[in-house]
């Protein structure tokens, strides 16, 4: 019996037990349902929400575009011309002519020694800055050099000497103005020849006449104009060394050219050179144009343009050597 009451109590309990999660299994089913509900719900609020917020921007959107576009048309409207000119018969006026370089007509006003604007030179007009002229008695060339470079003698009219005028480029490479008189014999020769350096841009020292320089007698001068690197042709006087021989100078017929760099040299036995200008030592020996600006050797265009032209060369003598001198003999 006992047993049986344990049995019925302990069914009892079970079912009431059954009975409890049965209710709190509903509770939650119902709950969850609720939930779920309720989250259909707040999604489709916020589906509606969404929905709603892309209405607002797309309307901002295009609100925006029409005030863009309102805004153009006013801008286009502002920019278009309020009237279309018609266009006036443009007068047929001759152009202003563009104004031609200022390029000298001649050397007039210019002395030896002036630098010239290489922009006045005009390139295809270049003869007229090498002139030559007669010198006249009682003209200004003639003043400087009487009692001078030039006096009267059997050898050397004045008539066939003439006065050049030229440019040339100095050592800084500028347009310079200089002057030399030769011979009537070579005129063209060197007008030719320094046509061609300044062409070249073959540089030349500086080119005063020798009277620039005078000491007093062609010699001394000679040496005074030599030691300043200064090309001259034209004076009379000896040959350097002798008393009695005249120079090819003394005829117009000799150039020194850049003497400073091409010295007057003399040999000693063991072929060693020496020369009285002690400025130009080192030009003495071991010369070489193509290391050495100036320096007139066999490559160099004044050796070349001389030579083409009939001239012999002092360096080409054996002992002494006279690097500047170029002569020319007549036939
Ligand atoms: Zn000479």
């Amino acid at each position: 019996m006992k047993n049986w009451n344990f049995k019925y109590i302990a069914f009892t309990l079970e079912c009431i037990i059954l009975l409890l999660v049965a209710i709190m299994l509903g509770i939650s089913i119902r709950k969850a349902v609720r939930l779920t509900k309720e989250t259909e719900i707040l999604q489709e609020e916020v589906k509606e929400l969404q929905a709603e917020l892309r209405k607002v921007e797309k309307e901002k959107a295009e609100k925006e575009t029409e005030q863009v576009t309102e805004e153009s048309k006013e801008v286009m409207t502002e920019l278009q011309p309020t009237a279309t000119p018609i266009p006036t018969a443009t007068p047929t006026e001759a152009p202003t002519p563009t104004p031609e370089p200022m390029y000298l007509e001649d050397l007039t006003g210019y002395v030896p020694g002036d630098i010239i604007d290489d922009g006045q030179i005009d390139p295809m007009g270049i003869d007229r800055y090498f002139t030559s002229s007669m010198i006249v008695e009682g003209d200004e060339v003639y003043n400087r050099i009487i009692g001078r470079s030039y006096y009267e003698n059997d050898n050397i009219q004045l008539q066939n000497l003439r006065y050049i005028k030229l440019i040339h480029r100095n050592y800084e490479g500028q347009t310079q103005v200089g002057e030399l008189i030769v011979n009537e014999a070579i005129e063209a020769d060197i007008i030719d020849i320094f046509t061609e350096f300044y062409l070249s841009g073959y540089q030349v020292y500086s080119m005063f006449l020798i009277d620039n320089f005078w000491t007093g007698d062609g010699d001394s001068s000679d040496f005074a104009s030599i030691d300043v690197n200064n090309t001259s042709a034209f004076c009379y006087r000896t040959v350097t060394g002798s008393s009695t021989n005249l120079s090819n100078h003394a005829y117009g017929l000799a150039i020194d050219l850049n003497p400073l760099e091409n010295p007057y040299v003399r040999f000693d036995g063991d072929g060693y050179g020496s020369s009285a200008h002690a400025n130009a030592q080192a030009y003495n020996n071991n010369r070489s144009s193509a290391e050495m600006p100036h320096v007139i050797d066999h490559e160099d265009l004044a050796f070349q343009l001389f030579a083409q032209h009939g001239f012999t060369w002092g360096g080409d003598w054996n002992n002494p050597k006279d690097y500047q001198h170029f002569q020319k003999e007549l036939g």
